[in-house]
């Protein structure tokens, strides 16, 4: 049975997450101006005085998932080498004037971007000045679009495109990437594009050397970290493995309710994280209702009243036109 000595892939990305600093803002960003959906309304586990914002697809799909850590008083960041300097989403061929305009109307600038290994490019920056790019191009996947986004499904952002990691150098990154499957798919000038095989969301990585950069600083609008997708518990032990060998410090599993995870830093310094897809974000709130409420894990579960007083208030752009409405 040669199979079952073939490592359980890892597809692509399963989330990507950052620092933000107004909650209420970066919620309105991310779903009433990118329609994004709301999927999983939480806290820091860490430090359960702040949120932790889940935003992704309608069925909070891996491969699709950007997460905020809003510290209402958190400093601006500054880019850097080692660290994410843009996360990029998919988006239909023909969407990018729709976007343009769309984030003209709202008041973001946004930049048509050098074409990228032959697709369209619109970059911009999100209310704390994190870098997001819209990548136009073909893509098999059916969309699951948000059911409370205006963006019509012929424009919506399907899910990830991939990362850009600012690097002084790509080798030693590169080793990481190609042990954990991905292939050397491309270079243009200073980016080095890494692909995982198939079609899942998330699956690039880009490596852009920049050698004259100095070490970034982490705040608001930073990249805290990347996480790839593991199928199951089974297949993260594998990649623990594989990757302790390598060898790198990597943390043991530790449980994020929905779903497991372990943590390293690759050489370039950006901190990567392995996650399993299951149990996914309607293991404690039906599909129907994700966001709409606070979620806490067990263990936080008697300390709810405390939490709650000290988190600031939020709302729901849709909870809200209904309010209005009435
Ligand atoms: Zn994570």
């Amino acid at each position: 049975m040669p199979e079952t000595t073939n490592p359980p892939p890892i597809v692509g990305l399963h989330h990507v997450t950052a620092i933000a600093s107004n909650p209420q803002r970066n919620l309105d960003f991310y779903t009433k101006l990118l329609g994004l959906r709301f999927v999983k309304r939480t806290v820091n586990f860490d430090d359960p005085g702040t949120y932790h914002f889940y935003f992704g697809d309608d069925l909070g799909s891996p491969g699709t998932i950007l997460t905020f850590f809003p510290w209402p008083h958190a400093t601006r960041g500054s880019l850097g080498v080692g660290e994410t300097s843009a996360t990029a989403f998919s988006v239909p061929t023909d969407s990018l004037a729709f976007w343009e305009s769309r984030l003209l109307i709202a008041g973001v600038h946004a930049q048509r971007l050098a074409t990228r290994f032959g697709n369209s490019v619109l970059g911009f920056a999100d209310p704390d000045g994190m870098r997001i790019e819209l990548i136009a191009h073909e893509d098999a996947n059916p969309s699951r679009t948000p059911r409370n986004s205006d963006v019509q499904s012929e424009n919506a952002i399907r899910g990830f495109f991939g990362v850009t990691l600012c690097q002084a150098g790509f080798e030693s990154t590169a080793e990481v990437l190609e042990r954990m499957g991905f292939r050397r798919a491309g270079e243009e000038g200073n980016r080095y594009r890494f692909s995982a095989d198939g079609n899942a969301f998330g699956r690039h990585v880009d490596v852009l050397v920049q050698t004259q950069l100095m070490h970034g600083r982490m705040g608001s609008g930073s990249v805290h970290h990347i996480a790839f997708r593991a199928n199951d518990d089974a297949a993260q032990r594998y990649w623990r493995e594989e990757l302790r060998r390598f060898p790198l410090n990597v943390t043991p599993v530790l449980d994020r309710t929905y779903f497991h995870s372990i943590y390293f830093r690759e050489p370039g310094g950006v901190l990567f994280e392995i996650a399993t897809d299951p149990p996914g974000f309607s293991f404690d709130e039906p599909l129907e209702s994700l966001g709409e409420s606070l979620k806490l894990p067990p263990w936080l579960e008697s300390e709810r009243g405390a939490i709650e007083n000290v988190l600031p208030t939020i709302s729901l752009h849709y909870q809200r036109s209904i309010d209005d409405g009435r």
